[in-house]
């Protein structure tokens, strides 16, 4: 049994800015990453990101993780276990977890859970065909380890993650046959559709997938129009032939260990399913314990890294390290309130009214 001051779970960008956060203020720390390497979803994002200058901005995802990951080897506070995946959290505070094949026990004054999010998949008939990808996966595949996932793709979602993961397949050469989305509108950036509909790829709204079809991989789909009911209007079936089918169809907070700690959790559709409620330093009704990033409701990477700032200030605060702690909380809260002011921030903060609805007390 090891002990720490502060434990935190998950190396993606929220994770590691906590890390960097509390430790800077004198904290212990215990940085734990289930894969072999930090960065979250950063280490395929080859896109520069949009947003506030303030949160990298026009950077690209990866030099973004490089960038963190060299504050974090510099500083001797903070040690990293990556390969460990924390498996409990239990009620005496004692967090499990298993790495280089030891089961390692830890107990930690504060916690702090990054863990991310989980991609969505969609029921469709014969959708455990070889062929059948989550966006994110495909990114992976292509932007880490250099492998196109086949020819011809069928899209199925045009947020920003489908429309940035279609054009990295067409940078790679690989046809986009179509995007489809269930949704009368697009829902990501325009700048990302019109880039992408000049180069001659049909996006339809108010489209679904009905059905793959193959022998032993995908071979086609079948697609059909949707009424005002979302319901698939008969006649408007079409046959696509392609042989990957990438479920860009969003993302759900990792929760499995705020459940086991005993938060009180809330399904808030905005943010992408059950998530444990929050104070606004991110404290959640576990006394001790934080949530960040995507794991407390699924958003973007910069306010994931505005977040990271909030639960690593705090934490370290209430362990009493660091000075000028209130007027960097402040700050930081304000960058979060900048991030959320546009368009792209009125779903978190309905989620986040939702989270604190009127006659509930945060904690
Ligand atoms: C395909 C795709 C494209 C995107 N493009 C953009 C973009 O252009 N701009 C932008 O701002 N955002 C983008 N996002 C969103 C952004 O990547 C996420 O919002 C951000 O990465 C969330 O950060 P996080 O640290 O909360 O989670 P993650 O980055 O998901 O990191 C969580 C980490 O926790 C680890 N983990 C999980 N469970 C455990 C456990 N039990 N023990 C130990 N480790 C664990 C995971 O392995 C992972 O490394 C994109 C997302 C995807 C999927």
């Amino acid at each position: 049994m090891r002990e720490t001051e502060v434990l935190v779970v998950g190396g993606g960008p929220a994770g590691m800015v906590a890390a960097i956060e509390a430790a800077e203020r004198g904290a212990k720390v215990v940085l734990t990453e289930r894969d072999d390497r930090l960065g979250g979803q950063l280490i395929k994002q080859t896109h520069k990101f949009f947003g506030s200058q303030k949160q990298y901005a026009g950077s690209r995802g990866i030099d973004i993780s490089k960038l963190l990951e060299g504050k974090l080897s510099n500083n001797s506070n903070i040690e990293i276990l990556t390969e460990t995946t924390v498996l409990g959290i239990y009620e005496d505070g004692v967090v499990t977890m298993e790495g280089a094949d030891k089961h390692l026990k830890l107990k930690p004054k504060r916690t702090i859970i990054a863990t991310g999010a989980s991609e969505k998949f969609l029921p469709f008939a014969n959708n455990d065909l070889p062929g059948i990808y989550g966006a994110g996966a495909v990114q992976t595949l292509m932007n880490v380890y250099g492998v196109t996932p086949g020819q011809r793709v069928l899209m199925v979602g045009a947020g920003n993650i489908g429309l940035i993961v279609s054009y990295q397949l067409m940078q790679s050469g690989v046809e986009v046959a179509a995007i489809i989305d269930a949704a009368p509108k697009i829902g990501g950036y325009l700048v990302h559709a019109s880039k992408i509909r000049r180069a001659g790829v049909p996006i339809l709204t108010s489209h679904t997938i009905l059905n793959a079809y193959g022998q032993e991989f995908v071979e086609g789909a079948i697609l059909a129009s949707l009424d005002d009911k979302w319901q698939p209007i008969a006649g408007t079936e079409k046959d696509l032939t392609v042989d990957v089918i990438c479920l860009a169809v969003g993302l759900s907070p990792l929760t499995e260990l705020c459940w086991q700690a005993g938060c009180e959790m809330k399904y808030i559709p905005e943010f992408g399913g059950y998530v444990p409620r929050k104070n606004e330093f991110l404290e959640t009704t576990v006394p001790g314990l934080y949530v960040c990033g995507d794991a407390g409701g699924v958003e973007e990477a910069s306010a994931a890294m505005v977040e990271g700032r909030v639960a690593g200030i705090a934490a370290a605060e209430s362990l009493g390290y660091g000075l000028n702690n209130v007027q960097a909380l402040k700050a930081a809260l304000k960058d979060l309130e900048e991030l959320r002011s546009g368009p792209a921030g009125e779903k978190i903060l309905k989620g986040l009214e939702k989270l604190l609805a009127k006659g509930e007390t945060a904690c």
